[in-house]
Parts: structure tokens; sequence; C-alpha cells
């Protein structure tokens, strides 16, 4: 089998992360995960020079923001407001380059609805009678986010419709001891309900090939999930569900029912997608960058509590389209990610809002920390120690060391910017930084945790080159200085997805001009420049 070189792959991209849901702000725990996993990618991508989209949007159906309302005693619609402006000042402070937050607005409404209308009119789904979780107290039915209980599949404690720890669906009425999440005491009933739902079984020889085209390129944990699934009888999924909450079904069978929230994140994303294009200066119809005719690729960073539906419920539903769509080509799943290794829990006030770090913590050294302990294979923990330690002995000390000697080096000199020759090794050290860089923001290699990995043992590498050039002046030692100065704007470079702060400051001084072309270091000289330094770490920060 050859793989392909992605690196070589210059088609069009679009960065999806999932649609936040608006049930409360945005906890560090959600930003370490797919959104700066996102921005890192997206970022990489523009400084290679592709065509990028990178969106998202909340996602205001999801039964999650109506359980929360309850628990909080708030009107949902206000929890949707503020939650969403909690989200959207999150990912501005955290820097996290989205081209277009597409809002809840009536082209979202008219694009999911759109997507659901094709698929009834071409009778892809079925009507089934199913036995739901019933609240005889209330009169409702207890579905997905207002209900929960223990998986069927492997017995942790879940929600309806999906377990976040197996990842495994559970349908309609087989969670096990099932109890209100506003209210534990609250036990349903069943009840029956006549509903719609999309036969899954009939798309799985599709959705096997599509897996085993991909799985090579997937994280092991969403691909053992997959195949996990895909050994057992495929669930019935459903499309409509008798709920007040949600976006009204326009199908005749089913009266006063709503969509199932998670599937419309697929036309959500053709919506956010198309939105955000129109912020780049390119005007679409929603869907139309998914047509098979832009050549685009499509990359989707997920958690993978919900890989389920992205990997599976998702794709049958594009198939469903025919070939009308693309489909995704790297999904990127990441684990839980833990505060003081304890799960991040909003209910018990274990929390830390992306906010609040930053007021704490320059975001360049936040940014850092999380992308070097992403949990992108498994659960990781967020520590005040563990950040203080990594970005006062491995980042800021030792850059603002490197950075403190060329700049001393370019003063000695007398402020004229003459060039300083590069050797061949000079050159070639630039090189294989950009190309190992280069693997590591790359599908399918894609892992921040072995970029920011990389940062830090390279500012330790030039660190030791610069201390033995420290005192010595440029004129002394032109060639030394050469190479290093080259190799010093070639890490800000390759460090900027991640450090964009210092990579701003670079820019501005002359470091680099924020293009990471092939070939970009392979100069005979270099211009030498006092680099910028990096914020410290406030001492009563990590001492908490
Ligand atoms: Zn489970």
């Amino acid at each position: 089998m050859t793989h392909p070189r992605p690196a070589e792959d210059d088609r069009p991209v679009l960065v999806l992360g999932p649609n936040p849901t608006p049930n409360g702000g945005m906890h560090l725990g959600h930003m370490a995960g797919p959104y700066l996993a996102g921005d890192v990618y997206a970022r990489y991508q523009r400084a290679r020079g592709r065509k990028v989209v990178f969106s998202t949007g909340t996602d205001d159906s999801q039964t999650f923001v109506l359980a929360s309302a309850r628990r909080l005693g708030t009107d949902p619609q206000e929890l949707c407001r503020t939650s969403t402006e909690l989200i959207r000042e999150a990912l501005d402070a955290m820097g996290i380059s989205v081209d277009g937050f597409g809002p809840f607005d009536e082209t979202y409404h008219a694009t999911v609805i759109d997507y659901f209308r094709e698929l009834h009119a071409a009778g892809k789904f079925r009507l089934r009678t199913v036995r739901l979780p019933y609240l005889e107290r209330t009169g409702e039915f207890l579905v997905e986010g207002m209900v929960e209980g223990e998986c069927p599949v492997c017995l942790t404690t879940c929600r309806g419709g999906l377990c976040e720890t197996c990842c495994h669906p559970n349908n309609f009425d087989e969670l096990i001891n099932p109890r209100s999440t506003v209210d534990p005491r609250d036990v349903p009933t069943v009840r029956e309900a006549t509903i719609l739902v999309l036969p899954m079984e009939e798309y799985r020889e599709q959705l096997t090939a599509y897996h085993e085209k991909w799985a090579p390129y997937w994280r092991p944990h969403l691909v053992q999930m997959v195949r996990d699934v895909l050994s057992r009888p495929l669930l019935d999924l459903p499309i409509t569900y008798p709920l007040s909450w949600g976006m009204a079904a326009p199908f005749p069978e089913t009266p006063g029912q709503v969509l199932n929230a998670w599937l419309e994140l697929i036309p959500a994303g053709m919506y956010t997608s198309s939105y955000a294009a129109a912020r780049t200066g390119r005007e679409t119809t929603p869907g139309q960058l998914w047509l098979p005719e832009e050549d685009t690729r499509i990359v989707h960073f997920l958690g993978f509590d919900n890989a389920y539906f992205f990997a599976l419920a998702h794709m049958a539903l594009l198939m469903a389209h025919g070939d009308r769509y693309i489909r995704p080509e790297s999904v990127l799943t990441n684990e839980f990610y833990e505060l003081e290794s304890e799960k991040f829990s909003t209910s018990k006030g274990h929390v830390l809002s992306v906010q609040d770090i930053l007021k704490e913590v320059p975001r360049d050294l936040v940014r850092l920390y999380l992308a070097l302990t992403a949990p992108e294979y498994q659960r990781t923990t967020f520590t005040r120690a563990g950040l203080a330690k990594v970005v006062g002995e491995r980042l800021a000390g030792p850059w603002n060391r490197l950075a403190e000697t060329l700049g001393k080096a370019v003063a000695n000199a007398g402020g004229d910017t003459i060039s300083l020759p590069v050797s061949a090794t000079g050159r070639s050290l630039a090189a294989t930084m950009l190309e190992r860089f280069d693997f590591h923001y790359e599908m399918p290699n894609y892992s921040m945790n072995r970029a920011a990995e990389a940062i830090l043992a390279q500012i330790t590498r030039l660190g030791r080159i610069a201390a033995t050039l420290d005192g010595r002046g440029l004129d002394e030692e032109p060639d030394a200085w050469g190479d290093l100065f080259l190799q010093v704007r070639t890490l800000l470079a390759v460090s900027a997805p991640i450090l964009i702060d210092l990579a701003a400051a670079a820019r501005q001084a002359g470091g680099f001009d924020g293009v990471l072309a092939p070939g970009a270091f392979d100069v005979p000289d270099v211009v030498p420049f006092a680099p910028p330094l990096l914020p410290v770490m406030p001492d009563s920060a990590g001492e908490r």
C-alpha cells in the first residue's frame, strides 16, 4: 500500500471544530480539545499558503441546553444567548482563528431543514414505533441530555442516545436504571412513540468501506470504537423525537416532533463553512463547499465522546445523499482533559474557564502548555504546577536567554543591519527543522503534543549554541552567528501556529514574514535581528 504524502496536498481545506453547546461557557478542557487543535492546524495550513476556511458555531437545539437551563432555573433561550457570548469571548481570548462563527439564524435553520427534507423526499427514513423513557409527572419524554442511566455496553453512567465513555449509541429504552438529569429522583416509565429513523444497517457496507479507507490515518481509539460498533447490529438512528426543545421536524408523519439535534451538525458545518468563507471574501451557498467539484478536503476536530455521531451517524446521512457531498478525510479525536487529575465539572464547581486562566497567565504560555499536554491519545491533566514548571523552565526562561543573547549581539554591532552569511550546514539544519515540523503539523501525523515538544527541544538546542557565542561580536564569528540567526528565524516560523503573540512580535521585529513555503530558509545570508521576548509567568499563578 502506498501512503500519500499529504504535505504535498495543496487542495483548499475546510477545518471544522464541533459546534459548542451553549449551555455554559468554555473551560480549558474544551479548549485543549478540538478548538486549539483546529486553530493550530488552520494557522499552519495558511502559513503554507493553502486556502483555509475554519468555522464553527453553536448548536442551540441540543437537549443539554434545556436540561442545563432547568437545573439553573433559567430560560433556555437566555442561556443560549449568554453562553454563546461567553464561548465567542473565550475563542477570541485564546486567539482561535475561526474565519467565521456562524450565528444560529434563519440560514442555519433553512440549511438544516433542506438537508433533511431532501432525504425525506427521497424515501430514506422509516417510521418506527419505539419505547421511550417518559416522565408521568411532567408528561414529557426524556431522551438525550434529559435522561441518564447506565450504558448498556460499558455500564458507566451516560446520557440517552450516546455513551461518552465507550462512545456506543444506546437507543430508546436501553439505558439501565434511567433517571432525569434535571432531578435524579424523577424516574421515568416508558411510553410508545412513532418517530422517523434512518436504518443504519442499510449503510453498513458503505460505512465499512469509508472507515477502512481512512482508518490507517485516524487515531487508534476512534478506529477501535468504529470497528466495535460495526461488529454489532447497527441501531436505527432516530431522526425525530417527540420533544418540546429543538428544531421543528417538517414531516407530515411526525407532527409536533423535533429533529434529533445531534444530526444537525453536518448541515450546520455546511452552513458555518459557507458563512466563514464569506468572511474570507468568497460568497457561496451553504453546502457548495462540500460539493465534489470544489476539490476540497475536510478536516474535522472533535472530542472522542461524540465521535459515534461524526464517524458513523453523520456519515450514514451523508451517504444517504448519494455522491452529492464529499466526506471528511481526517477525523481527529481527542480524549478528556482533566483539571488537577479530576474531571472538569461545572456542577461541582471544579472548572477553570478560558477567561479566568488568561487573566492570570499570558496567552502564548497557556497555548504552549495546552498544546503540549492536550489529550490526543489518552486522558491527560492540566495542573497549575505543571504549567508553571514547563513555561518557566523549558519555554520562557530559555527562550528569553536565547533572545537576549541575540539581541545583545545585535546591539553591540551598533545597530547596523549588516547581513550575515549562512553556511550549507546552517541551511541544511533550517531545512531539517522545517521538514520535521511539517511532519508534526500535517495530516495524518498531526500532533500538537509533538509540535510543542519539538519547539521546546529546539529552544534548548539553539540556546546551547547561543551560549557558546555569547559575548562574541557578529563580526568575530559571522558564519556561526549567521547559521544561528537563520535557525532562530526558522524556529519562530514553525512555532507561529502555537506561539501566536511571539510570532506577531517577531514579524514586527523583522524576524520572519509569516510564510512557511518549502525552501523559505534556503538563503545565502540572513539579517540579524533582536528576537522578541516571551512574557514570564506571574509568580503567584503556579502556586495555588
Ligand atoms: Zn458505554
